[in-house]
């Protein structure tokens, strides 16, 4: 399908982007809740189940409400076709099985979501796909790592909760010189802050759950990248295996996309003053946010995104008991994993997302005792630093 807004903004795109009006004339972007379509008569039913004829025949192929949120979503993150998925994770499962066999080889960060390594790990390797880990910042370990049968590399950026930042220009070269497709998740960023088709990236995966939703109602995901791979190869796995995305979830989907561009600048915006209040504080040790000039990757977070993000992570004087201690006075703030809510977030990494990483993996990954992470909402700014407060000062 054209996308009409093609050369118009991106908040142009995220608001309007494709939307057919039916005969109806409904402004806002209707609900198809329909598992299947009717045909006018058999020789219409039998040419689009053959193929010779475009057009819906069953809900988890394809729905208006759904294609609507591909079309968007593809606009906005600069590819030629996007599929819809049921969550983040079925979106990467999708991926590798619509593109990788029995054989191949996955170079991917460290640094990833827990849930993807397990996926990795304990089920694709089940279906003979190997996976290697490495830095993700150190390109040196990205290079030894590929093997002739390596097929994919893939990585978050930035990185949870350390805010790590990949090269991806540098990556997407590597990628190409050795045959392999290069896969992000751009769940932290949004297309809203980054962009990584346009930086080389091959195909980009999303947790809608996220920031895309904002809200923290819907479960749903996304892939984007080219008609061959993501509207051919991934959609097919899609199809037939079904993880789709439900088109009341895409509506919210839709209207999460239509505030992103504003939310992600505002999310930005406060935790830009979160870090830097956070870094001056006497109760905290060290503030990883690549908005700070200290950070290791500033100037390339600066270079590659157009902000810095709404996940903040610190760690305070003390271990563990220092970091619950905090985590247990906050009033406002809530205490879940959950990420790119309106609503600020707190959590202990060690303890709960990254839990089931081993204690050498933690240490590999800087992740320690006295860390926690917040996912910056939209309150006043000053409200959460009075929440924070009420547990530093009891340090
Ligand atoms: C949450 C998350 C996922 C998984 O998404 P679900 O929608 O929970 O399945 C994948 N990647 C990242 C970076 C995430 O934060």
């Amino acid at each position: 399908m054209t996308d009409s807004y093609k050369n118009q903004g991106f908040a142009t795109r995220a608001v309007r982007a494709g939307q057919h009006r039916t005969n109806e004339n409904e402004h806002a972007e209707p609900m198809f809740l329909t598992s299947s379509y009717v045909f006018d008569n058999a020789q219409q039913a039998a040419a689009r189940f053959s193929g010779d004829e475009v057009g819906n025949i069953y809900s988890r192929f394809t729905n208006p409400t759904v294609r609507t949120f591909e079309e968007r979503l593809a606009s906005l993150e600069g590819g030629e076709a996007a599929v819809a998925t049921s969550s983040g994770m079925s979106a990467i499962l999708s991926t590798f099985m619509g593109l990788l066999s029995a054989g191949d080889h996955i170079v991917s960060s460290r640094s990833i979501f827990g849930t993807t390594r397990v996926l990795f790990d304990k089920y694709l390797s089940k279906f003979g796909l190997e996976t290697d880990y490495v830095s993700l910042t150190d390109l040196a370990s990205w290079q030894q790592a590929i093997k002739p049968n390596t097929k994919a590399l893939f990585l978050e950026t930035p990185s949870n909760p350390l805010n790590e930042v990949a090269d991806l220009a540098a990556l997407s070269a590597l990628a190409k010189a050795h045959d392999c497709l290069l896969i992000v998740d751009n769940c932290f960023c949004t297309p809203a802050l980054q962009q990584p088709l346009s930086l080389g990236a091959d195909i980009v995966v999303h947790s809608a759950t996220k920031y895309i939703d904002g809200q923290g109602r819907c479960i749903g995901g996304a892939v984007v990248g080219d008609t061959q791979r993501v509207g051919d190869d991934i959609y097919g796995f899609l199809r037939t295996a079904g993880p789709t995305m439900s088109p009341f979830n895409a509506w919210t989907f839709l209207k999460g996309l239509e505030t992103l561009d504003l939310r992600m600048k505002a999310h930005s915006v406060s935790a830009l003053i979160l870090a830097k209040w956070l870094e001056q504080h006497p109760k905290v040790k060290t503030v990883f946010y690549s908005g700070l000039e200290g950070h290791p990757q500033h100037e390339l977070a600066k270079k590659q995104q157009s902000a810095f993000g709404g996940i903040v992570a610190f760690e305070v004087e003390g271990g563990r008991e220092a970091a619950w201690k905090l985590i247990n006075a906050v009033e406002m703030l809530s205490i879940t994993a959950n990420l790119g809510d309106t609503k600020t977030t707190i959590t202990h990494p060690a303890t709960t997302t990254h839990a089931r990483v081993s204690p050498e993996a933690k240490v590999e990954s800087g992740i320690t005792e006295a860390m926690l992470r917040i996912s910056v909402g939209l309150e006043a700014i000053e409200d959460i630093q009075v929440d924070l407060q009420r547990g530093l000062d009891l340090l």
